[in-house]
C-alpha cells in the first residue's frame, strides 16, 4: 500500500503574531509540493492567525484534552481545537509526557476525543536513552503502542510518530538501522492491532531532523514523514525537508 508522505511542524512553545510570515512562506512551499502531505502544529494562541494566512495548509495543535468540556482550568477541548480552525492535534509528546507526567492512557483518551471531535491524530512514541541503553527500546515502544494506540485507528486520521527522546533537540539521531528496526516493530504491532489498515497507517521519525538528514532518514523502510521541532521554525530550515520529503 502506497502511503502519502507527511511533514509536520512543531512549534512547541513558540510563534506569536510576528511569525506569521514564516507560516505564509512555509504553506507557499507546501502548495508547491502537492504529492506530500504538509502540516504545521502551533500553540493554541496562533491556530486561528495561522489558518487566516495558512492558505491550504494544515494547522494543529500540539495537545488536547481528553473530555468534551468541564472544571479544567487552562485546558482546550478538541471540538474549540476544531472550531479555532486546527484540523490535526499531536497526543502523547515525550515533553508532555516528561513534563506533565502523561501516560500512554492519557494519549490514548486525547487521541480517541480528537478523532470524535473530526481532528486528525499524530501520536508520539519513543524511548528515553536509559530505556535504549538497556537494550529496552524496543520492548519500550511496542508498549507505549499497545497502550496509546485506539483500536480504530485508521489511515484517514492516525499517524504515529517514533521520536526517540533522547534525540529531541539534541543534534543526534539513531543510526539507520535503528530506525528501520524500531518502524518495523511499530508496524507489526499496529497490525496486530488494527489488522490490515496498519498497512496504510503513517510512522513519522522525530527527532533532529534537518534539511541534512531529512532525505537519508524519509528514505528509510517504513518512514513516511518527520516530525520536525526546531527545524519547522523558519520557512528557510523547514523548506528542505518539505523538498526532501517530495
Ligand atoms: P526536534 O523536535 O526536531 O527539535 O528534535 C522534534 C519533536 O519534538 O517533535
Amino acid at each position: 500500500m502506497t502511503r502519502r508522505k507527511l511533514v509536520a511542524g512543531n512549534w512547541k512553545m513558540n510563534g506569536v503574531q510576528a511569525d506569521l510570515p514564516q507560516v505564509r512562506a512555509i504553506a507557499e512551499c507546501a502548495a508547491r509540493t502537492p504529492e506530500i502531505d504538509v502540516a504545521l502544529c502551533v500553540p493554541f494562541t496562533l491556530i486561528a492567525p495561522a489558518v487566516a494566512v495558512a492558505g491550504g495548509l494544515s494547522i494543529g495543535a500540539q495537545d488536547v484534552h481528553a473530555e468534551a468540556s468541564g472544571a479544567h482550568t487552562g485546558c482546550v477541548s478538541a471540538a474549540m481545537l476544531k472550531e479555532a480552525g486546527a484540523d490535526c492535534v499531536i497526543v502523547g509528546h515525550s515533553e508532555r509526557r516528561a513534563d506533565q507526567h502523561e501516560t500512554s492512557h492519557d494519549a490514548w483518551a486525547k487521541a480517541a476525543a480528537a478523532h470524535g471531535a473530526g481532528l486528525n491524530v499524530i501520536l508520539c512514541v519513543g524511548e528515553t536513552e536509559a530505556e535504549r541503553d538497556a537494550g529496552r527500546a524496543e520492548r519500550v515502544v511496542q508498549a507505549q503502542i499497545e497502550k496509546s494506540v485506539p483500536d480504530n485507528a485508521a489511515p484517514e486520521w492516525f499517524t504515529l510518530s517514533y521520536e526517540p527522546r533522547w534525540a529531541i533537540g539534541t543534534g543526534r539521531t539513531p543510526q539507520a538501522d535503528d530506525i528501520a528496526a524500531i518502524h518495523a516493530i511499530a508496524r507489526a504491532q499496529l497490525r496486530r492491532m488494527v489488522g490490515d489498515a496498519a498497512d496504510g497507517i503513517r510512522i513519522l521519525y522525530g527527532g533532529s531532523v534537518t534539511g541534512d538528514n531529512a532525505a537519508a532518514i524519509i528514505g528509510i523502510d517504513n518512514v513516511d514523514g518527520a516530525l520536525v521541532g526546531g527545524a519547522s521554525l523558519t520557512a528557510e530550515k523547514f523548506m528542505p525537508i518539505i523538498e526532501a520529503a517530495a
